[in-house]
């Protein structure tokens, strides 16, 4: 355990656990974006009983934000107040259940899941190939690819309340529509199962390498980045408003602010050229919405979750 003094009084307000706290962590290094200042205190829990014993004991007036491997996430300068928890070895356990259903932790990055099922001959989860979140954040953000969805392929998720409850829930549970989820913010999700078919391993393996070569074609995925800025107007309809056509209308593509950019490659994107800071990067965005709202009276609305303070001045 690391020990400042930036945050005296914080960790001996937390109940003990077999996992660790660290204080004052930076976020950056854990996050897509490389931005952003540190967590007071960063919990990662040894499994779902030791988080349950954690959310159980903290108290209600130390606020508490689940993070997964910040995909989606834009922190900002000014850190994270209170505990972030993150999961980790603890999480990560993919199994077959039945002939078509697998349950995994939900720190395992969607990718993982992808490979399991392909290796179990199961077919459907595919998509998942293509999102390089875990699935803690995939149930969260209902995420999806390619027309299918995390909607379209849970089965059910556990999950542990702010007070440390353990609960189970459905799928309809999480009321998803795109991109979003309607479960209580403060329910972190531990493990999900999945429904999935047989199917023929090289057809699954052919559709994961198309998902791949067409990726590495269309986004910048080799960048700091966040993923899709904002959410697409029509939603998952083909024929509605697209958010990248609407920031290309209106001449945004590849304009800077500080170390931040508009992607050249997908204009959906904001990308940390190097030195960019949250406040670069949150700003740029606030500035493509504007001038999409000029030129088209459409108002984005962010994709990416922007957690924590601004940096004191
Ligand atoms: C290059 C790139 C491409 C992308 N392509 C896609 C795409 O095609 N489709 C798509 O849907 N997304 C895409 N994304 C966005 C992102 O990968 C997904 O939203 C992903 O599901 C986020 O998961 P994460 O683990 O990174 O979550 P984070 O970004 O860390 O967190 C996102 C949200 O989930 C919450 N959360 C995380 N873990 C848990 C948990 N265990 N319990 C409860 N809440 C939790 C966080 O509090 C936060 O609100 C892309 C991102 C990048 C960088």
């Amino acid at each position: 355990m690391t020990q400042t003094q930036t945050h005296p009084s914080l960790l001996d307000r937390l109940p003990k656990v077999r996992g660790s706290y660290k204080e004052n962590a930076p976020l950056a290094p854990l996050t897509w974006f490389r931005v952003g200042g540190a967590a007071d205190v960063l919990f990662t829990p040894a499994d779902a009983d030791d988080l349950a014993t954690f959310l159980a004991g903290c108290p209600d007036d130390i606020p508490v934000l689940v993070v997964g491997v910040g995909s989606n996430l834009l922190v900002r300068d000014g850190g994270i107040e209170g505990v972030v928890i993150r999961l980790g070895s603890g999480f990560t356990s993919i199994e077959r259940v039945d002939d078509t259903k697998m349950r995994a932790g939900c720190a395992v990055p969607d990718i993982m899941l992808a490979k399991a099922a392909l290796n179990a001959g199961l077919t459907g989860l595919e998509f998942y190939r293509g999102i390089p979140g875990a699935l803690g954040g995939a149930l969260r953000m209902n995420a999806g690819a390619y027309g299918h969805e995390t909607k379209d392929v849970l089965i059910e998720a556990e999950a542990v309340s702010r007070k440390g409850e353990r609960v189970t829930l459905s799928n309809a549970d999480f009321g998803y529509s795109y991109r979003h989820s309607e479960v209580a913010d403060d329910l972190i999700f531990t493990s999900a199962l999945f429904q999935a078919a047989l199917g023929d391993k090289d057809e699954i393996k052919a559709r994961m390498d198309d998902i791949t070569s067409s990726r590495e074609d269309s986004q910048p995925i080799k960048s700091r980045t966040g993923g899709s800025t904002f959410k697409n107007p029509g939603g998952t309809n083909p024929d509605g408003p697209k958010a990248w056509k609407l920031i290309d209308a209106a001449g945004a593509r590849g304009l800077k602010r500080g170390g931040a950019q508009v992607s050249e490659q997908h204009c959906n994107f904001l990308i940390n050229t190097g030195d960019a800071t949250g406040s670069d990067l949150e700003g740029l965005g606030e500035e493509v919405r504007a001038r999409v709202k000029e030129t088209s009276g459409i108002e984005l609305q962010w994709e990416i979750k922007r957690v924590g303070r601004e940096a004191q001045t």
